[in-house]
């Protein structure tokens, strides 16, 4: 099977961000990529994770189209595949709709240093991309114009993207900058939050 280790990565990985209360039903998606060979294997649209088979998950090439698989990939196939045209260091992409990372989203804020980890982006902050149509080229291009230089960023009213060298650090970033989203908004929620000065984060 073309691209079975990335395939199973995705599928693993699925379930984790699940269990992981990172996402919920069907929503999110990820994708692992293959830089030998500039193919990427991403989570098919709207499947339950519980049933996804290596063989559901669809591997696409750098221009987007599908190079093997049945399903339908992801429609955020395009946000995805921008990382892997833009960026040498990245070969796993995670978007999530996890609840706090979200709430931030939806205020159309950047997620402050609330606490160091806010590092783990690559900035002082997670910046937050405007609002655009769910699956559009649209999103995928403000996503990257906004934090594309980034490990991740906010989706104002939809959710979080992080991006790293190897999945098990997209899935790190993703989970803990949802912790930190957290401590935002529960701080915000009983006062003010101090800040992290930028000279202070420990770059
Ligand atoms: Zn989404």
């Amino acid at each position: 099977m073309l691209l079975y280790d990335e395939r199973e990565l995705v599928r693993v990985n699925c379930l984790k961000m699940l269990e992981k209360g990172l996402t919920k039903g069907t929503s999110g998606n990820i994708s692992v990529f293959n830089r030998e060979k500039g193919l990427f294997a991403i989570s098919p649209s709207s499947m339950d994770y519980y049933q996804i088979r290596p063989e559901d998950v669809v591997v696409m090439d750098l221009e987007g189209k599908i190079v093997d698989g049945t399903r339908k990939p992801s429609i955020e196939n395009v946000m995805h595949r921008i990382y892997y045209v833009e960026r040498e260091d990245v070969n796993a992409v995670v978007h999530t709709h996890s609840t706090f990372a979200t709430a931030v989203s939806c205020l159309g804020e950047p997620l402050p240093a609330v606490t160091f980890l806010v590092r783990l982006s690559g900035s002082y902050e997670v910046p937050c991309a405007p609002y655009a149509k769910p699956g559009s080229e649209e999103l995928a291009r403000l996503n990257f114009e906004t934090g594309g230089h980034l490990n991740a960023v906010l989706l104002e009213s939809h959710g979080l993207i992080t991006a790293g060298p190897n999945i098990d650090r997209a899935m790190f970033i993703a989970e803990e900058i949802e912790e930190v989203a957290k401590l935002y908004c529960i701080t915000r929620a009983i006062g003010t939050p101090k800040i992290v000065p930028k000279e202070m984060m420990g770059f």
